[in-house]
């Protein structure tokens, strides 16, 4: 696709709504570093083993629950004695404070998933395609290139260089370990999900699609042109999201200690690729995960996102509650089946046959620019 010949296309009006998006863009993001410099992180604390849970816990911003489970001490055991009378190591000590830090959410991040957000948003709604412009011209529409500047600035800025917290995958999951008393705080965690389940009710999964740095990570590896036939052939929604669910339900059937007996374990914790951009590989179940989820994604789209995820799942029926998504005009549909082709996922698929529970739609933009019948647009529910 060129990318030059769609920034001529577009219309003065187009240039300077870009213009503004990026102005604002900028304000925002000079606004959130005077609030909270990404350095917050780096904050380091000086414990020792003569302390006991109940001293630091709250200096770690967690209950003494949390700071039990981190140090895999059972949850009701005394907070209040020496962690060595409790036969804690200073390493164990150490590891424990580290990770919880490296839990904490960087205030600054959610500033640069708003911006994400807006430009995906925008550029879905107003600036992919140029005012007036022919269906003839449509192979201009949504050009790749923006889209793939904007998951590299996620990958790279909203992970490698803002690390892994708050990410949508965990803001989830705290919010079931505030359930249980791992944190001391559970309205945040909730405000938190919020913050990332609003996003994606805005426009449909955009915060999947467009802002979550792993997420971009799968993305980018998948629009290698490479193994293009094998990536013809889709994995069956049908498979991929029972193995979603059912992960899920595990997960709170541990969670909540109804089995393994252990309340407050988290299996995702073994499973959670966003270590990687703390580059904290904990566990070898971690490193198989980011490897095996990024080697799979050059052949089918977002692995991760599909069998494992939660914030896929719960985003996923959230999808329902979309105000702004791939719309398709009934009218004009000739179920010629392009769009189908062209979506990596069995989303369009099943919105152009009316399923009542199509897959995921990450809002990626691919089925926008092939109708020739112009039937699809991504709008507001509002607007048929
Ligand atoms: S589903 Fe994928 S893109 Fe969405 S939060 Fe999870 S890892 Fe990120
Ligand atoms: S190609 Fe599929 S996933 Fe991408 S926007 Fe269209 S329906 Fe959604």
């Amino acid at each position: 696709m060129n990318n030059s010949s769609w920034f001529s296309q577009i219309s003065f009006k187009q240039k300077i709504w870009l213009f503004s998006i990026l102005a604002g863009i900028l304000v925002i993001m000079a606004f959130g570093l005077f609030l909270s410099p990404p350095g917050e992180l780096k904050e380091t604390a000086n414990f020792n083993i003569g302390m006991s849970i109940q001293n630091i816990a709250p200096k770690l911003g967690v209950t003494s629950k949390g700071l039990a489970r981190e140090l895999n001490l059972p949850l009701n055991i005394s907070k209040n004695k020496p962690l060595n009378s409790l036969g804690v190591t200073g390493e164990e000590l150490h590891h424990a404070v580290e990770h919880i830090l490296s839990h904490r959410d960087s205030k600054f991040k959610y500033y640069i998933y708003v911006v994400l957000a807006l430009w995906g948003f925008l550029f879905l709604v107003r600036l992919g395609r140029p005012d007036g412009s022919d269906i003839k011209n449509r192979r201009n529409w949504y050009p790749r290139t923006p889209y793939i500047i904007s998951l590299l600035f996620s990958v790279i800025v909203a992970g490698f260089l803002l690390g892994k917290s708050p990410n949508p995958m965990e803001a989830i999951v705290k919010v079931f370990k505030s359930m249980v008393g791992l944190y001391p705080d559970p309205m945040a965690k909730v405000a938190a999900f919020a913050f990332f389940i609003i996003l994606a009710i805005i426009g449909n999964k955009i915060i999947c699609g467009w802002v979550c740095p792993f997420g971009a990570l799968q993305e980018l590896v998948y629009s290698i042109p490479i193994l293009r036939k094998i990536k013809k052939r889709k994995l069956l929604f049908v498979f991929t999201n029972t193995i979603r669910i059912c992960l899920f339900i595990v997960m709170l059937l541990f969670m909540f200690g109804i089995i393994g007996g252990r309340r407050g374990f988290v299996i995702y914790h073994y499973l959670n690729p966003f270590n990687l951009f703390n580059l904290d590989f904990e566990t070898f179940s971690i490193v198989l995960t980011v490897i095996i989820a990024l080697l799979v994604s050059s052949i089918a789209y977002r692995p991760f996102c599909q069998f494992i995820c939660p914030f896929g799942l719960i985003s996923w029926i959230a999808e329902r509650f979309s105000i702004f998504r791939v719309q398709i005009d009934k009218e004009k549909c000739v179920q010629c089946g392009i769009c189908i082709k062209a979506c990596p996922l069995e989303a369009v698929e099943g919105r152009v046959n009316r399923k009542r529970l199509p897959a995921d739609c990450f809002s990626c933009a691919r089925c926008l620019n092939v109708c020739p019948n112009d039937a699809l647009k991504y709008t507001t529910i509002f607007k048929k």
